[in-house]
């Protein structure tokens, strides 16, 4: 398997009146072709902004990118239209992320015709193809968005992201607004896709148990820095970031005779605006010593490809 996406250093950085918001502060990571990695971690952690600045939606601040081996960090706006059909995002809130103004075959259908590729009827033809392969019944082709569910929209908004045969999508909380049993629906559906047509995900969540049950691998981010990545099976039988142990207590278990003991995290997620040096999760970790506060743990492979930045293990 080659890779199909890596970061190197990435950084991504806003001016604020308050200083300088180091929203992705250095994450490298790479997630195979045909496998979907998850990215978790709290609200603010920097999550969704990664995902937009891998996708080129957002331009970053230093660090490089690599598409299936090709060094897109700095790329022709021509090579970067090109490069946005291969690359698609499907966003958290279906009904924002559609026009409420047309239809669903019309929406499905833009993509199509911004590339303008296909004649009325091969257009046709590819809608018809589209809500099918997501499940979404041919007789909601003439209905508009506000007159459909949760997960009738999100379907929509998958058949929009593959209209032009992306080979890799950044899902951002795609699950998160819909009603669980239909997020079984969504994820399933996301699985399917995989499976047919050999899509890379990067699958951004806050949600541990919906990522464990998407994602072959999963990085773990907190105020804009990877604090653990490894193969999903071996996050959950050996989190070594105390970080990661904390947000795995808390994961629901289905065995009523299994009491888990849920590892509090105190206090709330720091500011990213001017981060001082240090590990940034210190100020709310039980095992934090003076050297947590001066020095920022570097990434450490503990074998296997198991990352960890955290001093316990330096
Ligand atoms: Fe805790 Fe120190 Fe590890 Fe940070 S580096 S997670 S403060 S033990």
């Amino acid at each position: 398997m080659s890779k199909k996406i890596e970061t190197k250093n990435l950084k991504k950085y806003f001016q604020t009146p308050l200083g300088t918001l180091h929203a992705v502060d250095g994450v490298s990571f790479s997630v195979e072709e045909g496998q979907t990695i998850g990215v978790v971690g709290e609200s603010g952690c920097g999550k969704s902004t990664l995902g937009r600045v891998v996708i080129k939606l957002l331009d970053h601040t230093d660090g490089e990118i690599f598409f299936d081996g090709e060094n897109i960090t700095h790329v022709s706006k021509a090579r970067l239209r090109e490069l946005r059909w291969k690359m698609q995002m499907i966003f958290q809130d279906p009904y924002a992320s559609v026009n409420p103004r047309m239809t669903v075959s019309q929406i499905i259908a833009e993509p199509l015709k911004i590339a303008g590729r296909l004649d009325k009827a091969a257009l046709d033809g590819r809608v018809a193809e589209l809500m099918e392969t997501v499940g979404l019944d041919a007789r909601y082709s003439m209905t508009y968005p506000h007159e459909l569910d949760g997960g009738r929209r999100q379907r929509i908004s998958i058949a929009r992201a593959l209209a032009l045969n992306p080979s890799f999508i950044v899902c951002d909380e795609p699950v998160s607004a819909l009603d669980v049993s239909i997020q079984a629906q969504i994820l399933n559906l996301i699985k399917d896709l995989q499976d047919r047509f050999g899509t890379t995900f990067i699958f951004i969540s806050h949600n541990l148990a919906v990522v464990k049950y998407i994602s072959h691998s999963i990085m773990v981010m907190y105020l804009g820095v990877s604090v653990e990545q490894c193969s999903t099976e071996e996050l959950f039988k050996n989190p070594l970031h105390p970080y990661t142990r904390a947000l795995l207590s808390a994961v629901p278990v289905a065995d009523i005779h299994y009491e888990k003991k849920e590892i509090p995290i105190k206090g709330e997620l720091a500011s990213p605006i001017n981060p001082p040096e240090g590990c940034r999760f210190a100020p709310r970790c039980s095992h934090a010593s003076p050297k947590c506060f001066q020095q920022t743990p570097q990434s450490k492979d503990m074998g296997g490809g198991h990352f960890v930045a955290c001093h316990l293990y330096t």
